[in-house]
């Protein structure tokens, strides 16, 4: 495999093209906003020099990564002739189905079609081509260059040679693979968002302050940074979204988000992209200083 295309500029999908990129792959980076595109090239360009300033990378290896990247505002110019395609396009299952069934019409018959989809069940994206055996999850984590995982998610038709292609490709990456099965949450979401559920329960509760909760885990669990915190850095709305699908696909209520998460959101409350949730974000983007509300 040599040349791939990426789906989506934004926070997961400049990541993505970006470790291809360093990794001498030929990357075409697609998204339907010029502006979203130019921004994500800025983004790369700005990490790349961070790794250079560390001395993590030469000088030469940076204008090798910019220069395997080329990006494209249509995805059928952007996905010929590519052996994989990775979609990292907005969590919007509409946006999604529709995204796959073009690239099952536009690319040839053997390119492997992956999604970074979150919570979105993959058996149902693989459902809308014609081959299902060969459309397959692939979960990185954020920030991509620097998080090692990547969970392999195996829809209910996902090959086992494609499994296997993909194992090894994430490998190539310096990345580790882990091989799950699609249902809801797969493995990495299944088991964190109850916990970041369950630290909002406990605050809506009012058995602990936001403080007193992530403190705990922080300190106690060794964990680096406090389930309050880490709802506010992935986005309250995504973990509610999140906790939704579990909820929908398990009917089970230990899925249920909570009412307090539930009205956050609705408030547009969402972390730090809103610049605020359980910390106000107005004045540093560190969580230090905790939110009026729940002081
Ligand atoms: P984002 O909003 O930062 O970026 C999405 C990009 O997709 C935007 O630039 C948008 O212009 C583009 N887009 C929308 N529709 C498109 C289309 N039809 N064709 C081409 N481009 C299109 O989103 P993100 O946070 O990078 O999330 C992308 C995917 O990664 C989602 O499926 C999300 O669930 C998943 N994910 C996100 C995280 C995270 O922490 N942000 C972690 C793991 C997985």
């Amino acid at each position: 495999m040599k040349n791939i295309a990426v789906i989506g500029a934004g926070t997961m999908g400049n990541g993505i093209a970006h470790v291809f990129a360093q990794n001498n792959y030929n990357v075409n980076l697609i998204d339907i906003s010029q502006e979203a595109l130019d921004k994500g090239l800025a983004t790369i360009t700005s990490n790349l020099d961070r790794l250079v300033a560390k001395e993590h990378i030469t000088g030469e290896i940076k204008t090798q990564t910019l220069q395997n990247l080329s990006t494209f505002t249509s995805i059928t110019d952007g996905v010929k002739n590519v052996d994989l395609v990775i979609e990292a396009a907005t969590e919007n299952v509409d946006i999604k189905l529709k995204i796959f069934k073009q690239l099952d019409e536009v690319t040839s018959l053997n390119t492997i079609l992956a999604s970074n989809t979150s919570s979105i069940s993959i058996t149902k994206i693989a459902a809308v081509t014609n081959r299902p055996d060969k459309v397959i999850g692939m979960h990185f984590m954020n920030p991509v260059p620097i998080m090692k995982l990547v969970e392999i998610i195996r829809g209910y038709n996902t090959s086992n040679e494609v499994t296997k292609t993909i194992m090894a490709l994430s490998e190539n990456l310096q990345k580790v693979p882990v091989e799950v099965n699609d249902y809801p949450g797969f493995v990495a979401n299944r088991i964190l968002m109850p916990m970041l559920n369950e630290a909002i329960e406990t605050l809506y509760n009012g058995v602990a302050g936001v403080y007193e909760i992530d403190t705990v885990m922080k300190l106690g669990m060794a964990h680096p940074m406090g389930p309050l915190q880490l709802a506010d850095f992935i986005g309250l709305d995504v973990c509610l979204s999140i906790l939704n699908v579990m909820y929908d696909g398990f009917k089970n209520p230990k899925y249920a988000p909570c009412p307090l998460l539930v009205n956050m959101v609705q408030a547009g409350k969402l972390g730090i992209k809103s610049g605020e949730g359980f910390y106000d974000y107005s004045e540093s983007k560190k969580a230090e200083k905790i939110t009026k509300q729940f002081q």
